[in-house]
């Protein structure tokens, strides 16, 4: 049985550097799969389904619903450890109905959390024009400037409602104040995460 903490939050909340930086601290117990990196690492293989999924990363939009499930299933099921974090999922309502049915199928999985990377779209959008600015040339991500954090953004706003209302209703969701160091949320999710595991 593996327990998985979802986690969600604006492009440049940090979900994923604050969870990479919990599960390189208890390697043992936790390990941590971002779904833009295990994308972004399909479309580096250089397969058809990279280009695929490059297609839609380049302009902010979603890859479809089968893409996005298989990765994840893929990476929860080949976990070396009990305990699974994964951030950026889900994004819409549509994923959040398929895992759910997948949850209630699969007795393997436990969803023990859903963690929410809370940032006002003002500092999301400075540390993301700010991690463009900062990158070197050739190095940068296809989706880090202006009109495409517009429309990640906007893609990340309209469902979050229905996300968190359908988690509250569940008693899953947690909300991490996601503006301060990031030492500090960090060491707040942390504590939160191996509460839950211990
Ligand atoms: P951010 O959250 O900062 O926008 P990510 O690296 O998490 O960055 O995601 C980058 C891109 O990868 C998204 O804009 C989208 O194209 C794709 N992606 C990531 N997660 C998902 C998902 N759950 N469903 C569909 N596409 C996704």
């Amino acid at each position: 049985m593996k327990k998985l903490f979802l986690i969600i939050g604006a492009p440049g909340s940090g979900k994923t550097t604050d969870a990479s930086l919990i599960a390189e601290k208890h390697p043992e117990q936790l390990v941590h799969y971002s779904t833009g990196d295990m994308l972004r690492a399909e479309v580096k293989s250089g397969s058809e389904l990279g280009k695929e999924i490059e297609s839609y990363i380049s302009r902010g939009a979603l890859v479809p619903l089968n893409i996005i499930v298989d990765t994840i299933v893929s990476a929860i099921n080949h976990a070396p450890v009990p305990n699974v974090l994964i951030d950026g999922y889900p994004r819409s309502v549509e994923q959040m109905e398929a895992f759910d049915t997948i949850v209630a199928d699969e007795k393997e999985i436990d969803l023990t959390a859903v963690i929410e990377v809370r940032v006002s779209e003002a500092v999301a959008r400075e540390r993301i024009l700010g991690r463009a600015a900062e990158a070197a040339p050739g190095e940068g991500r296809s989706d880090d400037n202006e009109a495409v954090f517009n429309d990640r953004m906007t893609i990340y706003t309209e469902p979050l409602e229905a996300i968190q209302n359908f988690y509250t209703d569940k008693g899953l969701l947690h909300v991490i104040d996601g503006e301060r160091t990031l030492e500090e949320v960090v060491a707040d999710m942390d504590t939160f995460v191996l509460s839950k595991i211990q």
